[in-house]
């Protein structure tokens, strides 16, 4: 079975490319009918805070990745790490180093001077004399100090360190008994069962070292796949002044999750030429294998773009449903449909979509001072009440051929006629069909606010 999970590390929100490693995670266990697990990297207590769980989570909930079982986190695991580290102890897989702070600087000082790779020199490995009065140990794991740890990432193919080079008997517990980073990444995934560890590139120097635990516990060495990060479009590392990089801000800038998740998924994979992707299409087709190995760049245009597509393709129903998050509740209006329908081609994000609607729903409290100007005068104010009484007199509801029927009678163009409709339905001379919005508002309703916009119009005379 696939087991993969997400690791965040709750020091903020969750950012877009973190968000990309989860989806792609979610997406092969998903495939596979396997498991995708969270787990919360918590025990730095200095950095990590409460709220950042939390935002992370709520950022999980608005996506709707879904993970298997509980949460886990590290901060609740402590009894559990130090389970290994005694076992790596005893085994003599893992020593005890009673170096001080000073003795480290120094040796550290004196390697830089000589221009080598400033790295422990083994010096209490094999120690077995009397430890030195007053100093608190630290434990050392026995890396290999001859040979190369070797594996085969999924994304960037066969990967080589030279323990010379790299590895040194790095610290697994620090003096005060707390377990380093690598160390409980290693138990963490091993125990979770984590077969498939799909993490950001910027882990591939801790790898050589998990592995390392891996073998000292006799745990089986997942497969890993390191992906790159997402660049910006001058290819520099993405941070905040090119947009947003907090997931929870996109469903404030009116993005559906749809769009975003879409956007994540082709932003470092592809699939043939093919742009668009349903969720259900994603699991089906992604596979971790074909994850570029080179860098992408962040492209706001093609998200709008795929952020208008979802509007303009998905249920009437659903956007409905979205709506309430901009405080639009419409699902009991009659003409819920046509509302949407007609709105949706031209909305590029939910805001605009929810501006739209609030645009025909609110009664006008003032009219376009320009579009008054422009299209405004006695013939308009004319127009309107002769449409009025056409309407009146209505029965069957055409109101395109009714608008029709005055427009032949005066041999007039059509803006002449919808424009001032417009004005006095909406206050702007921009709105979708005239006929939708008449009968989006329903004939008493615009009656009305065409009365009113008339009786206004003399006032001002
Ligand atoms: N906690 C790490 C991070 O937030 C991820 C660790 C991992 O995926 O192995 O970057």
């Amino acid at each position: 079975m696939v087991v993969t999970r997400f690791a965040p590390s709750p020091t903020g929100y969750l950012h877009i490319g973190g968000l990309r490693t989860a989806l792609y995670s979610y997406l092969w266990a998903r495939q596979n009918g396997g498991k995708f697990l969270l787990r919360i990297e918590d025990t730095d207590e200095k950095r990590n805070s409460l709220e950042a769980t939390k935002a992370i989570e709520a950022a999980f909930k608005w996506c709707g990745l879904d993970y298997d079982g509980e949460v886990i986190y590290q901060s609740q695991r402590k009894e559990i790490y130090k389970k290994y580290i005694d076992k790596l102890l005893e085994e003599g897989k893992a020593y005890y180093c009673y170096m001080s702070k000073e003795e480290l600087d120094h040796l550290r000082q004196k390697q830089l001077e000589n221009k080598e790779r400033p790295k422990y020199d083994g010096r209490y490995r094999d120690f077995d004399g009397t430890p030195p009065e007053g100093i608190l140990p630290a434990v050392r794991i026995k890396a290999p100090t001859k040979g190369e740890i070797c594996f085969e990432d999924g994304v960037k193919g066969q990967m080589k360190f030279r323990a010379e080079d790299i590895l040194d008997d790095f610290i697994i517990a620090r003096a005060d008994g707390t377990p380093t980073y690598n160390f409980v990444v290693a138990v963490d995934d091993a125990l979770m069962g984590v077969n498939h560890v799909i993490r950001g590139d910027d882990h591939l120097s801790n790898t050589p070292k998990q592995i390392i635990i891996y073998e000292a516990l006799g745990f089986k060495i997942p497969k890993f796949f390191h992906i790159p990060m997402i660049l910006n479009e001058e290819g520099k590392k993405l941070s905040k002044r090119d947009g947003a990089t907090n997931v929870m801000d996109y469903p404030k800038m009116g993005y559906l999750k749809e769009a975003l998740l879409n956007f994540l998924v082709r932003l470092g994979w592809s699939h043939k030429d093919q742009e668009i992707f349903s969720l259900r299409e994603m699991i089906e087709l992604f596979n971790p294998y074909e994850i570029n190995s080179s860098a992408s760049a962040f492209n706001a245009q093609k998200l709008d773009w795929l952020n208008a597509h979802y509007i303009k393709t998905l249920p009437a129903k659903y956007l409905i449903e979205e709506l309430k998050k901009e405080d639009i509740f419409i699902e009991n209006h009659p003409e819920k449909e046509l509302l949407i329908d007609s709105l949706r081609q031209r909305s590029k994000n939910m805001i605009e979509l929810a501006m739209g609607i609030k645009s025909i729903l609110d009664e006008p409290k003032e009219y376009d001072e320009k579009a008054v100007k422009k299209f405004i005068n006695e013939e308009a104010i004319l127009l309107l009440e002769e449409f009025n009484g056409e309407l009146l007199r209505d029965e069957d509801g055409d109101y395109d051929g009714l608008l029709k029927r005055i427009l032949a009678k005066h041999e007039i163009g059509f803006g002449k006629l919808a424009q001032p409709i417009r004005i006095a339905l909406t206050g702007s001379s921009v709105s979708p069909s005239v006929g939708d919005v008449i009968a989006i508002l329903g004939k008493k309703e615009t009656l009305k606010r065409v009365e009113n916009f008339n009786k206004s119009f003399k006032e001002t005379k």
